[in-house]
């Protein structure tokens, strides 16, 4: 355990807090703080599975139950400074006789000068009985810094004689941020089992193990996608932008050490069907970290301000994991009503105000993905410079990149020949998005299986064509309306044309 962690426990001790209550699964890395607290002090344990056992050892030394224990050790502090360390007793703190006997050595622990006794209850599982508030102090573990997780990985090495670079230790230490010590020995065991080695393409295994830490919070929702930038079709100027910043995101270590300000993301509005959420995807695998979606719905609680504590929480843990890209979609509906005078809700419109200032303040390596339809109804402070690197807008494809999408989505299912005339498709598709086009070569094939044809033609695609309804029909008038409200604001085109390299 870091050296802080023992730190704080240390000063816990001398303050005289009664009961430590240390939120951990890792039973071995608390002995070790707990031990680093004192070397003088006598140390006797209470394991809920084998009872009085011996704290260095582990040797069971009595089968008793909580009870008997306490009743045997809470005199010992009159002879010598002791730490009661109590294991995995959760359900023994609604029992009334346990929770006075606690009382009682907490009572004389603080206001006795003769008796040095201090509780630490390690769990998993937080119980705090009303009797014991004023006497548990909680101690969240904190996690290792960089300094500290730059050492772990060089000792693991030096213990295992591996060789690895700073170079790669400085990348996997970056990745490891918001893990705690254990996950990391965890992670290093897997890399090394793995290839004999440690590399900074391990950061694989980092993703995966961050993403089990999201999904037990329960409050942010890991994306899980194969979509790569390559199924983007179109969207030149976007995929641009986002490899030029995938350059920063892969050398992360080395792009902040030379002074490149972390890019803090980008808000794309546009069309339904075009692309945006296969913009989300596509940024987590062109940066190679994980994707996580804020839905702010989700946060909303019944009590008064439990809301904000979640949106505090979250944005912690969204910290925690980073890097990692934060996708908000429907930002427009995840702070609808903000700042109407009427009608407007005033919880939603704190946690805009949070959400806002933590995005201002923010210098950590979360990438902000927000992704709207409509910005009528958005506040307007989103679009305000500053808030996002860059705000994209995403109209409905061009000729060139219908083309484009058309053959990514033939080539995806096995389709594509040359002798498609994709010129002949793309005059026929003029006011088709994306998913209608995806739709066009869908149908396309399930028609061509059913008649038992191999060879998908360029009539078989205008005959989908012809079937297929297009966006700009079914949402004329708010088509035009997005395209008015956008042109208010500084929106950088998401289309563009093609270069070589997209
Ligand atoms: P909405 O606003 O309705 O959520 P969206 O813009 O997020 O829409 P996507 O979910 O990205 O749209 O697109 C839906 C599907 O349409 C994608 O999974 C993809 O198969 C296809 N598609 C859309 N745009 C493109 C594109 N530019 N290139 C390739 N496929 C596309």
């Amino acid at each position: 355990m870091q050296k802080n962690a023992v730190d704080i426990l240390t000063s816990y001790v001398d303050a005289l807090h009664p009961i430590i209550y240390i939120n951990h699964f890792d039973f071995k890395v608390i002995d070790d703080a707990i031990s680093k607290v004192s070397e003088t002090a006598k140390i006797v344990e209470f394991n809920n599975a084998l009872g009085f056992v011996d704290f260095k050892s582990k040797h069971p030394m009595h089968e008793v139950d909580l009870e008997t224990f306490l009743k045997q050790v809470m005199d010992y502090g009159f002879d010598h400074e002791t730490f009661v360390v109590l294991k995995d007793v959760h359900n023994e703190l609604k029992n009334p006789k346990i929770i006075a006997l606690l009382k009682k050595i907490s009572e004389d622990n603080v206001y006795r000068e003769d008796f040095h006794e201090t509780i630490f209850i390690i769990s998993e599982v937080l119980v705090i009985p009303d009797e014991l508030q004023d006497f548990i102090t909680i101690f969240d573990v904190p996690l290792p810094n960089i300094q500290e997780i730059r050492d772990i990985i060089e000792d693991y090495a030096r213990d295992l004689n591996i060789d690895i670079t700073v170079e790669d230790v400085d990348e996997i230490a970056l990745s490891c941020k918001g893990l705690n010590e254990f996950q990391i020995q965890q992670i290093l065991n897997l890399a090394y089992r793995d290839g004999g080695h440690i590399k900074a393409d391990d950061k694989k295994l980092i993703i995966s193990e961050k993403q089990q830490l999201v999904k037990k919070a329960g409050m942010l929702e890991i994306v899980n996608f194969k979509e790569k930038v390559e199924d983007i079709g179109g969207l030149y100027n976007l995929k641009r932008w986002l490899s030029k910043k995938a350059s920063i995101f892969k050398d992360l270590d080395k792009a902040i050490k030379f002074g490149v300000d972390v890019p803090k993301g980008i808000l794309i509005v546009g069309m339904p069907g075009c692309g945006k959420s296969l913009t989300a995807k596509a940024t987590a695998s062109l940066f190679e970290i994980p994707l996580v979606r804020l839905d702010v719905g989700r946060l909303l609680g019944k009590y008064v301000g439990e809301s904000e504590n979640n949106m505090r929480r979250t944005l912690s843990l969204a910290e925690a994991i980073s890097p990692c890209v934060l996708w908000i979609d429907e930002l427009e509906k995840a702070f609808a009503g903000v700042g109407q005078s009427l009608g407007g809700n005033e919880v939603t419109t704190r946690l805009f105000g949070q959400f806002l200032t933590w995005m201002q303040e923010k210098e950590s390596t979360v990438f902000i993905v927000a992704t709207a339809n409509n910005i009528a109804k958005m506040p307007p402070e989103f679009m305000r410079r500053g808030r996002f690197d860059e705000l994209f807008f995403v109209d409905l494809p061009d000729a060139d990149e219908r083309r484009n999408i058309l053959r990514i989505h033939l080539e995806k299912r096995g389709k594509w020949n040359s002798e498609i005339d994709t010129i002949a498709l793309t005059k026929k598709t003029d006011g088709y998005s994306g998913v209608d086009l995806e739709s066009v070569v869908k149908n396309a094939i399930e028609e061509a299986f059913i008649n038992e044809k191999q060879e998908i033609t360029t009539a078989d695609l205008l005959t989908s064509v012809k079937r297929t309804k297009s966006i700009s029909v079914t949402l004329k008038e708010k088509i035009k309306d997005l395209r008015d409200d956008i042109s208010k604001y500084d929106f950088m085109e998401a289309n563009g044309m093609k270069d070589k390299e997209w």
